[in-house]
């Protein structure tokens, strides 16, 4: 049930006829794991927080250091040395203290990953490596909890939006990780920190579009470019042959 306060501090999303006060109460009820929190971490978590999303379950392995300060948003110079995770969930429960949170220190990995997505509504993945996104993908098809993915580099950024069973997975998409090596990472290669804050909003976006049943985005790969100001969507089919999902 939305508090008085609760009304006035979502008003501007109950304004929507999209959500009114039965969906702010639907997005009070939802449960979300975030896999990292970083550059594109720290927007999804900041706007699920400041719009109601009512539990937050987080999980980071790594302490801040300086060269992070450039995109994660959610920490300040004196986070610097600290264990992101906390960090990130004090200033979480700064932003909004009427939501629950559950921000843990470890990775999301083979042994944990089933008792990290249990119970949630929705997995979105923000983490810079191919591993996890491949498990994260492999673990919420098989426990059939839609999943957000979004990856960044240089000037370009990327979304997909996945329904077991409904839409293509990121397996259908990618197949496998490729070798090790052959894709550079932002440390390697570097990225504009605003991308990292375009992605990560617009996952947190149709994070919130997700849980109140009003997306058209599952299956829909969106790849952003900043350097040449485009946005492009493409459809991606089920791959009948698809290793996970098929
Ligand atoms: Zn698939």
């Amino acid at each position: 049930m939305l508090s008085r306060d609760d009304i006035t501090r979502y008003s501007r999303n109950i304004l929507l006829p999209e959500v009114r006060r039965a969906g702010q109460e639907r997005l009070q009820a939802s449960s979300v794991l975030v896999i990292g929190a970083g550059g594109i971490g720290s927007p999804v978590l900041l706007y699920l927080a400041a719009a109601g999303v009512g539990r937050i379950r987080c999980v980071d392995n790594d302490s801040l250091d300086l060269t992070n300060l450039q995109r994660q948003v959610l920490y300040s110079t004196t986070d610097v040395g600290k264990f992101k995770i906390q960090s990130a969930e004090t200033r979480i429960k700064e932003l909004n203290p009427g939501i629950e949170t559950d921000f843990r220190r470890m990775r999301f990995d083979e042994k944990t990953s089933a008792e990290l997505i249990d119970g949630v509504d929705l997995v979105i993945e923000t983490s810079d490596n191919f591993e996890t996104k491949f498990l994260a993908n492999d673990s919420a098809v098989r426990h059939k909890v839609p999943l957000i993915a979004g990856g960044i580099l240089r000037f370009d950024g990327q979304v997909f939006c996945i329904s077991p069973g409904v839409s293509a997975c990121y397996r259908c998409l990618f197949h496998a990780p490729p070798p090790e090596g052959s894709v550079p990472n932002c440390a390697a290669a570097g990225v504009i920190g605003a991308v990292a804050g375009v992605i990560g909003s617009i996952m947190s976006g149709e994070a919130v579009k997700i849980l109140l049943g009003q997306t058209r985005a599952f299956g829909l790969l969106q790849q952003y470019s900043l350097l040449e100001s485009e946005w492009r969507t493409i459809q991606i089919p089920r791959n009948p042959g698809c290793t996970v999902c098929a």
